[in-house]
């Protein structure tokens, strides 16, 4: 049973009052019977009294009237006695008061109640029988005592009944004085409390009673503290430990409110994903330690070319999204983010470490480009890999052409996986032509993509996307079986000549490829000197052991290497010493070179370097017919080109190669 505070008071003033009533009331009927006892016997004595002396001095029945004066004033004087009256049974002889002149039966003058207040109430009137001798004869007459009821009553009632008024009088004020002091400082204090528990908006003011106030700043303190608990936990939560900037959960719940408002106002704002370049390497090249240095001092930057009311947040590694929501042009918002990427272009000097940086931006509007958090995320995103794939430390709008752009690839890479499985992949094949005999000792296999739908998609589609997305792992293989098989199918036809294959930087991370490489070769009984696989430089830009393990692996083996597309990337001559490499194929832009005189220098250098580091030299994309007779006049080994011919599929190549020989 639950039982409120104001009620349990009021059953204590109840008790209270109760107990005091009764109290009250015994003493009040006590003092009653008291008085009463008291008016009866004054009348009793006064009775006795006069009674003693008429009886002392009368002689005769008629002498009563000589009384009248002292009774008269016995009446007058005793407010109790409205008359006394002396008859003799029969016959009223006297009466102080005309009005009583009768004789009040016997019943009216005496009673056998138990309590004087009682008898009181129920008697008339007093009588005592006075007696007198006439010689020696015994007369009697009756002495009878009128009460003075109203008297009486007014006594013994009014009295109290003003008695009563004024308790209770008291008994309210005091009920009203507790349960105002109870409401003042225990029951609305408590309930102040209770909201405060429950809503915590008003702190309640100091209180009275010791107690509820050590209940009060208890709780003033704890909500403090669970304020600044939250507090902290909501910061936490939504900035980045490492650089102190918004986070995601921080950049999401920002966008949500900008989103709602902006919708509201009909206004734009942009969102620029910004990523790094090429942070990685830093990473990798000088450990997380600076790349977290980095990360920290740059995000400072960022936070500190920024105005007030742009809004920055870290949702990546090295990926910042900022909201830009203040500009009056597309002028304007390009001068803040030329802004923030020279900020950002320049060398950082990180634990001693030089280190330059760039950055590359993507922008995307609401609502022009997304409505929603999630496609201005992914189309900021889509054109921050524009800004990157157009040479990065640049700015890209996003634009739906774009957007179409990115679809496709993701498309792409779906039906790429299918090709596979649908066999619509084939290899092709381009001779390689020894320029001193002038016949084919070599070919190239170059993959086709025969869609069905799309007809032939070169590689420059596929092989990039496969590249970045991983699905050259899969392909790369069903290339070199292929490739290795069509070796020895070729020899059986009575081709019997080198095949060079492609391969990806990716595909050398695999674990066992060297394993299964080798194991194409000795299953289709080809020998590993006619097999020769080609590499970029991307393959040492990447500089690792396993790369380096790999290559000496597969040459330990028996299979040659060339070094493809050689010029073009970021050449450094120390891996033409460290890695073993038996070719060198000369990109196709220094033939098309070969026009100028420099160009022709330059052809003639890296045949020369290369020859003399016991590589051959094959000159990739010789179109002409002076290609090739510059070229052997500088004893360049072999070439590959259209002049000789295009790449072939296998009939073709077949026909072609054994027409010429013939
Ligand atoms: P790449 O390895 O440098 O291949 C040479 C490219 O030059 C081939 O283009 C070839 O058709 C083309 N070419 C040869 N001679 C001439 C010429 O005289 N003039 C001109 N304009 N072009 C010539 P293709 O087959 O379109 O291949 C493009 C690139 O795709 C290849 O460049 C290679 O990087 C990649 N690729 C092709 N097939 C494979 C493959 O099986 N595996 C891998 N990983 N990559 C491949
Ligand atoms: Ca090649
Ligand atoms: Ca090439």
């Amino acid at each position: 049973m639950k039982i409120s505070i104001q009620k349990f008071i009021y059953f204590l003033v109840f008790i209270l009052l109760s107990t005091s009533v009764a109290v009250f009331t015994y003493f009040y009927f006590l003092q009653q019977e008291k008085t009463a006892s008291i008016i009866l016997h004054t009348v009793q004595s006064e009775i006795s009294e006069v009674n003693y002396i008429i009886s002392k001095t009368i002689k005769s029945k008629k002498d009563a009237e000589t009384y009248r004066p002292l009774l008269e004033r016995i009446a007058v004087n005793n407010d109790f006695i409205a008359a006394i009256v002396i008859h003799d049974g029969q016959n009223v002889l006297l009466t102080t008061d005309p009005m009583y002149k009768e004789i009040l039966p016997s019943s009216k003058l005496k009673n056998s109640e138990t309590t004087s207040y009682k008898q009181l109430m129920k008697q008339e009137g007093v009588e005592d029988i006075v007696k007198y001798y006439i010689g020696n004869k015994v007369h009697t007459l009756q002495l009878m005592f009128v009460l003075d009821k109203e008297e009486i009553n007014l006594l013994l009632h009014e009295k109290g009944m003003k008695f009563f008024i004024l308790f209770a009088l008291v008994q309210v004020i005091i009920i009203m004085l507790i349960s105002i002091v109870a409401h003042r400082f225990i029951i609305s204090p408590l309930e102040l409390l209770r909201q405060f528990a429950y809503y915590q908006n008003e702190v309640p003011k100091a209180f009275m009673l010791q107690e509820l106030e050590i209940i009060r700043y208890s709780m003033v303190e704890t909500f403090d503290r669970l304020e600044n608990e939250k507090k902290e936990l909501y910061a936490v939560a939504r900035t980045d430990s490492l650089s102190g900037l918004a986070n995601r959960n921080a950049l999401m719940e920002y966008l949500t409110r900008l989103i709602a408002s902006s919708k509201r106002d009909e206004k734009e704002f942009a969102m620029l994903f910004l990523d790094l370049d090429h942070f990685k390497s830093v990473n990798d090249a000088l450990g997380h330690n600076v790349g977290d240095d980095l990360l920290k001092k740059i995000s400072t930057i960022i936070d500190d070319v920024l105005r007030p009311n742009d809004f920055v947040a870290r949702v990546g590694g090295d990926e910042f999204v900022i909201i830009i929501q203040e500009y009056n042009s597309l002028h304007e918002l390009t001068t803040i983010i030329d802004r923030i990427q020279t900020t950002l272009t320049q060398t950082w000097v990180i634990q001693t470490n030089p280190i330059n940086i760039s950055s590359s931006i993507g922008i995307a509007f609401y609502p022009k480009d997304g409505d929603t958090l999630v496609s201005l995320m992914k189309n900021s995103d889509i054109a921050m890999y524009e800004a990157k794939k157009n040479g990065r430390s640049r700015y890209h709008f996003f634009t739906e052409a774009l957007n179409q752009r990115v679809q496709d690839t993701i498309q792409l890479e779906k039906d790429m996986k299918e090709a596979l499985a649908n066999d619509e992949f084939e290899l092709y094949y381009q001779p390689k032509v020894d320029i001193g005999s002038g016949k084919i000792i070599a070919a190239e296999a170059l993959i086709r993509w025969i869609s069905p739908t799309k007809g032939m998609i070169p590689p420059d589609v596929f092989i990039p996307l496969s590249d970045e997305n991983g699905f050259i792992v899969e392909l790369g293989e069903w290339i070199y079986r292929t490739a290795i098989k069509q070796q020895t199918l070729f020899k059986q036809a009575g081709i019997d000549i080198k095949i060079s294959i492609n391969l990806s930087p990716k595909q050398f991370l695999v674990d066992g490829f060297v394993d299964s490489f080798t194991k194409s070769i000795k299953e289709s009984e080809a020998k590993p000197s006619s097999i020769d696989v080609e590499i970029t430089e991307n393959l040492f830009y990447q500089h690792n052991d396993k790369n380096m393990e790999v290559l000496g692996a597969i040459h330990d083996y028996g299979v040659s290497i060339s070094l493809d597309d050689f010029g073009t990337g970021y050449s450094s001559l120390s891996y033409l010493k460290d890695f073993p490499i038996d070719y060198l194929k000369i990109d196709k832009s220094f033939l098309d070179d070969f026009d100028n005189e420099r160009g022709r220098v330059f052809i003639q250098t890296i045949v020369k370097m290369g020859q003399t580091l016991k590589m051959q030299i094959i000159a990739e994309g010789v179109e002409t017919a002076e290609q090739l007779e510059y070229l052997k006049s500088i004893d360049c080994d072999q070439y590959q080109g259209y002049y000789c011919s295009k790449p072939m599929n296998v009939k073709d190549f077949e026909n072609f190669y054994l027409e010429k020989k013939s």
